[in-house]
């Protein structure tokens, strides 16, 4: 019997679960971790096994769209058995897309089996394209086998999406030139605002820069239309007339994206967080290693989606602490 479609109080229809499957990763960019990270000791983080369950439990209550991301999710040893695994939904209908959001750095040596698997979209994190930059930001010397990462990705027939986040001492005057890079290889690129989640070594309001600016700035040499178009993500996107290609904004802090929010967020440690800017959760490993069956597991989601919070209400400010004490890598970006 079909289930009724996942609802929160707001009338929102929760169709996308976004699956962290590690909290380690192979680089530190600065505003994502600090360069000595703690990560979370391996009893915590669930079992591929119990991954595999609830995302089972999740496809049949309603998701349609499951993102696996991290950390670095291509870090995390077996990761190709438990995407084959999660990818029976594809075959059986209830999953209408399996995507993965990955730095790229080990790419090259997934590519072909992820899309074999059914992969078709990748989203590639990438906010250079100097090598000595890419060392700076991440603190590691990696950018050629990430090119070689989204090389792999593109010959294997991967539907590649660049990911930049926006740093306005970084990468904020490369900008135009990722663009036009990714553009002329079929890459859609959307920039990201530095979000306030977790402490970092740096300050973040110093490399903050909005993207209101930025598209000004590109609004001044290039014509940027806007479209109507998704890709079930936050991303508003505008065409460029000049390259041809798609460009996607996500801008937590300068515009809040909240009201069409159809996705919810599962940690490495099983716990269901509601929204990405706010701390509302529930705890799926106790209830799983406490025996809870698969009807139990279901009725769970239900009462956490029944907390799901309105919005996020992130400010970015040097006074002011992060806006959630949680880093993007554990919670999934
Ligand atoms: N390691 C993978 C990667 O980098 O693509 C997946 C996880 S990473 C946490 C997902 C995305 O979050 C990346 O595009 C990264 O740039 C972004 N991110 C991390 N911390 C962020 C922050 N504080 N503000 C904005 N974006 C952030
Ligand atoms: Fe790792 Fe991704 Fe965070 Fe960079 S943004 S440190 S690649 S998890």
């Amino acid at each position: 019997m079909a289930l009724p479609p996942l609802t929160d109080p707001f009338a929102r229809t929760i169709t996308y679960l976004r699956v962290s499957v590690t909290d380690r990763c192979d680089l530190r960019c600065g505003y994502c971790m600090p360069e000595d990270m703690r990560f979370l000791p391996k009893a915590d983080v669930l079992s591929f096994e119990e991954l595999e369950r609830l995302c089972a439990v999740f496809v049949r209550a309603g998701v349609t769209k499951l993102r696996i991301t991290g950390g670095e999710p291509l870090v995390r040893k077996d990761i190709l058995s438990f995407l084959r695994g999660v990818a029976r939904h594809l075959d059986d209908g209830g999953l209408k897309e399996l995507a993965l959001t990955t730095n790229a750095t080990r790419l090259a040596l997934f590519a072909r089996d992820l899309a074999e698997i059914g992969i078709k979209r990748v989203n590639i994190s990438l906010d250079t394209l100097d090598r000595e930059t890419f060392k700076r930001i991440t603190k590691r010397d990696a950018l050629p086998a990430v090119l070689e990462g989204i090389d792999a990705a593109r010959e294997a027939g991967l539907k590649v999406k660049i990911n930049t986040v926006a740093l306005k001492h970084d990468n904020a005057h490369e900008i135009p030139r990722i663009i036009q890079w990714a553009h002329e290889r079929g890459m859609d690129v959307s920039l990201i605002e530095t979000m306030p989640l977790g402490e970092i070594e740096q300050d973040r309001t110093d490399q903050y820069i909005s993207l209101a600016d930025v598209r000004a700035n590109l609004a001044s040499f290039w014509t940027l239309r806007d479209v109507n178009e998704t890709t079930g993500g936050p991303s508003a996107y505008a065409r460029i007339a000049e390259t041809g290609g798609r460009l996607g904004f996500i801008t937590p802090l300068s515009h809040n994206f909240c009201a069409s929010c159809n996705r919810v967020r599962l940690t490495c440690t099983g716990r269901l967080y509601l929204c990405l800017g706010q701390d509302e959760h529930v705890d799926f490993r106790a209830a799983l290693r406490g025996g809870a069956s698969d009807d139990d597991l279901h009725a769970l989601l239900l009462e956490a989606l029944s907390i799901k919070p309105e919005r996020h209400e992130f400010q970015i400010a040097p006074e002011l602490a992060p806006a959630l004490p949680r880093h993007m890598s554990t919670t999934g970006g």
